[in-house]
């Protein structure tokens, strides 16, 4: 069967996500917005936020970064990335964003991979983007310094203030406008995803899709505003979600934007700091990961606090207990939601619409069609465990570059498989019970199997690897089944391996659910891993870790 959303059908624009946002015609409020958490003075308005982006949108014109060029953004949070987001999307430009923790290899790699023509690196990360860009061919005049605050130059990079164009400028320019199917098929983000198999991919994602996932958000969770007509809720968020991820970006560089919520932008993600944000300015709604329910339940620091300013929390991007949701609810007296989604779906496809006590991620969002199949391709029926297909607005056009990988993950009539397992009753309402795809998520981080294997594999001392989520203590770390050369069994410890892989990957992506020395990877005829047996592994595992 195919489940249909029960909420009302949608007519999402056709236009790019600059017209989307800010309507023709329309006042741009001068109230500020986006808040640098640590010094609130230091604030964005709607309407300064949109000369910021026409300046940097000119700016890229000039250097001769062409429409449809992609590029990147290499930094931590700061209250100035929406301008980086907007100015690079809203000019018909592709942002793919790196993570500030990213080693030289891995950012080199998504240079490589994206194609990217133009960098904006914060000023810590300024050597390593020179090594990857050299790396991957990209001009070092290419490179520029991103930060809130102006910048000296760095190693001749630099700042990129110095590359924008002048606010007189800028006020007369126009930024294209994509109508119809060129707002359906123009990539806006490339933001990376390992989908249900192999490598991390880039998952293209148009103005349209950005467009309807807001539309749907903002119809399931506020149905009671016409923001259309400039209405937005009496909220206050914080914005630690990283903006290098799909969540982030939906939240606080379009959400925000589109509802005027004023939010506190973190740079760096400190408990205590965000605890004291939350007290101070009287934060009432929260979007999160499981991780941060498990700090604001376990952390001693939660108690010195009063944050009963909060009234709705929002998790999602990973598994979430009920145990675990109904605790935070009653403890601090808030309606806590979950939602399921992927960056895949540009961000989200699933969320509650109501308070419930059972796990359930929720109802499927406006515009949405979605179906349960079993192993064998045959749809279950109500209360099955089935892998999760989304047929939506806001399911991507596809991995960058990479037609085998779109084929077997999106169907020629739009179905995505979601290597996601779920349940749905009668009533609509879903529970994600399992993954079937290689994934391992780390604090809500994608960790891609296939990547760790690869570079496992670069070492001379391994004659085969295989990596795989183990779950210590309610949370996954990845682990590695590891295979010597023979002249290496006894010389090399897992100690040895896990020093190596520091210098390789990120932190996220470090084997912190151990190594174990195995003399074979079980695989199939194909070669293939045996990925079930791998989890057997882990399961088994598990308690002596
Ligand atoms: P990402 O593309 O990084 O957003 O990761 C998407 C994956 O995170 C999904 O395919 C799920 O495996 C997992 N995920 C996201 N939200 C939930 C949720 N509410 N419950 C369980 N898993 C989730």
């Amino acid at each position: 069967m195919i489940i249909r959303s029960e909420l009302p059908e949608l007519d999402i624009a056709k236009v790019d996500i600059l017209t989307y946002l800010f309507p023709d015609g329309q006042p741009v409020s001068d109230t500020p917005v986006w808040h640098d958490a640590a010094n609130p003075r230091k604030n964005l308005s709607p309407k300064q936020l949109l000369l910021w982006v026409r300046r940097l949108a000119l700016g890229l014109d000039r250097i001769g970064v062409k429409h449809h060029d992609i590029v990147m953004i290499y930094t931590p949070n700061n209250y100035f990335v929406p301008v980086a987001y907007l100015g690079i999307v809203g000019s018909c430009r592709a942002f793919s964003a790196a993570n500030p923790i990213y080693t030289v290899p891995e950012v080199t790699h998504q240079l490589k991979n994206t194609g990217a023509t133009c960098i904006l690196a914060h000023p810590s990360m300024v050597p390593n983007a020179i090594a990857a860009a050299t790396a991957a061919g990209v001009p070092k005049e290419r490179i520029f310094q991103f930060n809130d605050e102006p910048c000296p130059p760095l190693d001749g990079i630099k700042d990129w203030r110095e590359m924008i164009a002048s606010p007189q400028d800028a006020e007369r320019y126009q930024w294209k406008r994509l109508r119809g199917e060129e707002a359906v098929r123009t990539v806006a983000t490339i933001n990376y995803s390992s989908g249900t198999t192999g490598l991390p991919k880039g998952v293209m994602v148009s103005h349209h899709n950005l467009i309807a996932n807001v539309a749907q958000t903002i119809l399931a969770r506020w149905p009671e505003l016409d923001v259309e007509k400039g209405e937005g809720p009496r909220e206050k968020w914080v914005g630690f979600l990283p903006l290098y991820h799909a969540y982030g970006q939906l939240w606080v560089n379009l959400i925000a934007t589109k509802m005027s919520v004023p939010t506190y932008i973190m740079k760096q993600f400190v408990y205590e700091d965000f605890l004291q944000h939350i007290q101070d300015y009287q934060i009432s709604h929260l979007q999160v990961a499981p991780p941060i329910m498990v700090m604001l339940t376990k952390r001693p620091e939660t108690a010195k606090y009063n944050l009963t300013s909060l009234k709705g929390i929002l998790c999602g991007a990973a598994p979430m207990s009920k145990e675990l949701q109904n605790s935070v609810s009653r403890r601090f007296n808030v309606e806590v939601t979950q939602g399921w989604g992927m960056t895949e779906v540009t961000c989200g496809s699933i969320i509650q619409l109501e308070p419930n006590d059972s796990g359930t991620v929720g109802k499927l969002l406006s515009n949405t069609e979605c179906k349960l199949l079993d192993d064998d391709g045959k749809e279950v029926d109500y209360g099955m465990p089935g892998e999760i297909y989304i047929r939506a607005p806001n399911v991507c056009l596809g991995y960058f570059k990479n037609e085998e990988a779109t084929r077997e993950s999106l169907s020629s009539d739009g179905w995505l498989k979601t290597g996601d397992v779920g349940v749905v009753n009668k009533e609509g309402m879903f529970w994600i019970v399992d993954r079937k795809k290689e994934l391992i998520k780390v604090n809500a981080l994608q960790v891609a199997p296939a990547e760790l294997e690869a570079v496992l594999l670069e070492h001379d001392d391994i004659a085969d690897a295989a990596a795989v989520g183990i779950t210590l203590h309610d949370a996954e770390w990845p682990r590695a089944y590891v295979a010597l050369n023979d002249d290496a069994k006894g010389r090399v410890t897992a100690k040895d391996i896990q020093q190596w892989m520091k210098s390789k990957v990120a932190k996220h992506k470090q084997l912190v659910g151990g190594i174990a020395f195995v003399d074979e990877v079980p695989k199939l005829a194909s070669g293939k891993i045996q990925r079930k047996v791998m989890r057997e592994w882990a399961k088994r595992d598990a308690p002596a870790i």
